[in-house]
This record gives structure tokens, C-alpha cells and sequence, in this order.
């Protein structure tokens, strides 16, 4: 990938040694550029695309800086979904396994109590979502995180959003000054600076050139429908690409409801898929997850929580059943396909509301898209079958406590703002 060779980096003999017995022979542009100046000691706002290496950009500086003085907690890794946390982590072990490291995952969705106890043990690297730390962190005293040298925020422009800052809040309350900053993005444009105000000392900032943004070898296109048909046409736009072309796909879907909503459709109607959205317990994100990676089932029905980072080479197509709101999730989303150099096509379900947001994405993204080809007469044919499946998928759903997980949730962050409240209140007195 590029001219410039792991040892010229500055990282260690070892280092070199594990990224090579991994297969990875030549630093990627990210590694080149932030590897050098994170070794120096400085903060780095770095961005680019994931798939790109950026998870070993500030995991091979860390470890080189922590084999030559091992202590727990050495450093803090915060990222915005599960799914991301073990990603990391396996990083970190498939690097770090020479020195013995220890490292933790606290995500939620796992017992509290077990992931108190491994915390307690003073891992090398805690890799985690901000909810469950802050919630530790509010609430017991397993862990101190005052000795830390590095933080990293591992898609740092999502962390910023204000879902995650009573949390931070937190967070950053346990941590000390004196550490250096890592903060890492695929988009990171209209968040820059309050990045900056994060990342204080001597921030150096590196961004991947700009075309990155939606690679060349994906094709866009989009399918324009009455809203009142768009379930008809994504059971026959299933029925070209997975059961003729043999795709593999992943619909985005706007809600975890409608996530559960469309995979169960699926499914009832012979298509087999897996879900993956935030009220499914872990175990169940984990094991959809490793169906889909292995190739077991072709359709992942996601919600936004599987359009960053995740690194699944093999997609071919991404559909967005709702148009995003924004043209960086849009980015996020078909940045799921077309990896690596394959090939790979998005396809957006436009219907008469969504005409707006898919001009403003097209704006955004200097490309306009193209109409698939799809045939009418053919989609209506199944009109009745499928509002038949969905009526019954509507009403075995509307029995259940679906959304019960979410009040949970909504009872901790209350809790937590609780927290931070008495925080403020202490520190001004
Ligand atoms: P990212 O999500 O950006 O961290 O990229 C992750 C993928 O890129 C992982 O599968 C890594 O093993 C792989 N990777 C990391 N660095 C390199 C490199 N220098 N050359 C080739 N692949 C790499």
C-alpha cells in the first residue's frame, strides 16, 4: 500500500514482528502518517475510511508504549457500538499476544458483576462503550482509570453526539489530564472542533484524501415507489438479488421495531437473515453477526448501530430501506460494501417523502444516482402476500414488550444524569 515500511515507523522489533506473522507486510496511509507523531507523544485527530487500518494506527503505538512500561489501566479505548469493542479487542490480542495482554471488553448487555470483577484485575487496555463504563465508573469502585497514558475515541465524530455526553461526562471526570488523546474518524468535517477542544495537547491532524469518501467501484442507484408498495418491492428486489444473483446484503433499516419488523418478514417469507439492532441482547448481535461474517445466511437486517467500522469484506450489496437523514450516515452505510477494492452496489428505497434528503445526499456526495431497473407488473403481483405477511409480523410483534430493554436504559441514563448533576453541584461548592 504504500513505499514506507513498518520499522521506519519507530515501533518496536517485536511489533514489526507480530504485524508481519499476521501477513500485513506494508503500513497503510493512515499507519504512515499517525504512527510517527502518536510514538512522539502528541494528540492526533486522524480520519479516514474504515477497512483502512486505522484500528492498528493507534493500536501499535500503544503497545510499543506499553511493552516498555507495562502497568493496568494503560489505556482507555471508547467506541460507539458493541460490535466495534470486540472488533478492537481482537486487534489488541492478535498484536499484543507476544507481551501477554491483558485487556478488557465492557460493553452492555453483559453481567455487570463478572465485567466488575475482570475490571478489578487492572487490565493493560479497557476497549469500551461509553453507557456501561460510566455506569462502573458511577456506581462501584472496581476500577481506577487516573493512571491512564492513552485515550482513544475510535469514531470519535459519533462518540461527540449528544446520545453519549452525559456519559462522557463521566468518563472524563475519572480520567487524568496529563494523557495523550487519540481521536479517530471516517467523517470527521463538521465535528473538527470540538475535537480540538478534546484533544488539547499539540494536536496533530491527518486526513485521508478527500475521494475516499464513497469509493469509485460502488454503484448507487435507487428505486422510486409509492411508500404505500415499498415492502412489495424489497421482497422482489430479495427475490433478484439474493435467491437469483446470490448476493449478500444488508438492509438498513431506520428503527430497532422496524429492523425486527423486516427480519421476521424475511424470514416468514423464505428468505432466511439475521438482525442486528441495540435491543437484542448480546449474545444474540454477537451470534447474528457471526452467521452473516461466515456466510451461513446472506441477509443482515441492521439499524444504524452496524453502519460504522464494522469490517465485513465480503457484502455486495447494501440497501438502504429508509434514506438517512444525514449524507454522513449515508456514507457510513454503503462504505459497508465496495471494500477492499471489490466491487459493490448501493441501493436507496425512494419513496415520494424522501425525494428531498436523497437530493441533499447527492449534493453532499458529488454523485447522482442512477434509477435500477425493476419492473412494475412484476413487484405488484406479490402485492397481497406480502401485506398479508407483514399484518401478521404487525400484530405477533404488538404482543410482545418490545422496547422494554430501551426503558431500562432510559432509567440508567436518568440515573447517570443524576450523577453528573451531584458532580457539578460538589465541584462548585
Ligand atoms: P480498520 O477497520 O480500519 O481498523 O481496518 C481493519 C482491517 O484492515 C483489519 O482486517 C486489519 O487486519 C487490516 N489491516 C490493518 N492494517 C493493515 C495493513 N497495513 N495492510 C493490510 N491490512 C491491514
Amino acid at each position: 500500500m504504500g513505499t514506507t515500511s513498518f520499522p521506519s515507523l519507530g515501533l518496536s522489533d517485536w511489533l514489526v514482528g507480530q504485524v508481519n506473522a499476521v501477513g500485513i507486510k506494508d503500513p497503510t496511509p493512515v499507519q504512515v502518517n499517525c504512527i510517527p507523531p502518536i510514538l512522539e507523544g502528541r494528540d492526533c485527530i486522524g480520519c479516514s475510511k474504515t477497512g483502512s487500518g486505522k484500528t492498528a494506527a493507534f493500536a501499535l503505538p500503544i503497545l510499543h508504549r506499553l511493552s516498555e512500561d507495562p502497568y493496568g489501566v494503560f489505556a482507555l479505548v471508547l467506541t460507539p457500538t458493541r460490535e466495534l469493542a470486540y472488533q478492537i479487542a481482537e486487534q489488541f490480542r492478535v498484536f499484543g499476544s507476544h507481551i501477554g495482554l491483558k485487556d478488557v471488553v465492557v460493553v452492555g448487555g453483559i453481567d455487570m458483576m463478572k465485567q466488575g470483577l475482570s475490571l478489578a484485575k487492572k487490565p493493560h487496555i479497557v476497549i469500551a462503550t461509553p453507557g456501561r463504563l460510566a455506569d462502573h465508573l458511577a456506581n462501584t469502585d472496581t476500577v481506577s482509570l487516573k493512571r491512564i497514558k492513552f485515550l482513544v475515541l475510535d469514531e470519535a465524530d459519533r462518540l461527540l453526539d449528544p446520545s453519549f455526553e452525559e456519559a462522557l461526562e463521566v468518563i472524563f471526570d475519572h480520567l487524568p489530564k496529563k494523557r495523550q488523546t487519540l481521536l479517530f474518524s471516517a467523517t470527521l468535517t463538521d465535528t473538527i472542533g470540538r475535537l480540538r477542544e478534546v484533544a488539547t495537547n499539540e494536536p496533530f491532524c491527518w486526513e485521508a484524501p478527500r475521494e475516499e469518501a464513497t469509493v469509485e467501484e460502488l454503484d448507487q442507484k435507487y428505486v422510486l415507489m409509492p411508500a404505500k408498495v415499498k415492502d412489495c418491492y424489497l421482497i422482489y428486489l430479495m427475490e433478484h438479488l439474493h435467491n437469483e444473483e446470490k448476493k449478500t446484503l444488508i438492509l438498513f433499516t431506520p428503527t430497532c421495531r422496524s429492523c425486527q419488523v423486516y427480519s421476521i418478514l424475511l424470514r416468514n417469507l423464505d428468505y432466511p437473515c439475521v438482525a442486528l439492532h441495540s435491543i437484542l441482547s448480546q449474545s444474540q448481535r454477537l451470534a447474528s453477526l457471526n452467521k452473516f461474517k461466515s456466510g451461513h445466511v446472506r441477509i443482515l437486517v441492521a439499524t444504524d448501530v452496524a453502519s460504522r467500522g464494522l469490517d465485513i469484506p465480503t457484502v455486495d450489496v447494501v440497501v438502504n430501506v429508509n434514506i438517512p437523514a444525514s449524507s454522513k450516515d449515508y456514507i457510513h452505510r454503503v462504505g459497508r460494501t465496495a471494500r477492499a477494492g471489490r466491487g459493490g452496489l448501493a441501493l436507496s428505497l425512494v419513496t415520494q417523502y424522501d425525494i428531498d434528503r436523497l437530493k441533499s445526499i447527492e449534493e453532499n456526495i458529488k454523485t447522482t444516482l442512477t434509477e435500477y431497473d425493476s419492473k412494475e407488473s412484476e413487484v405488484l403481483k406479490l402485492l397481497n402476500s406480502v401485506n398479508v405477511a407483514k399484518r401478521e409480523v404487525e400484530i405477533r410483534l404488538g404482543d410482545t414488550d418490545f422496547g422494554e430493554r430501551r426503558k431500562i436504559n432510559k432509567r440508567k441514563r436518568k440515573l447517570l444524569e443524576g450523577y453528573v448533576k451531584a458532580r457539578k453541584t460538589k465541584k462548585k461548592t
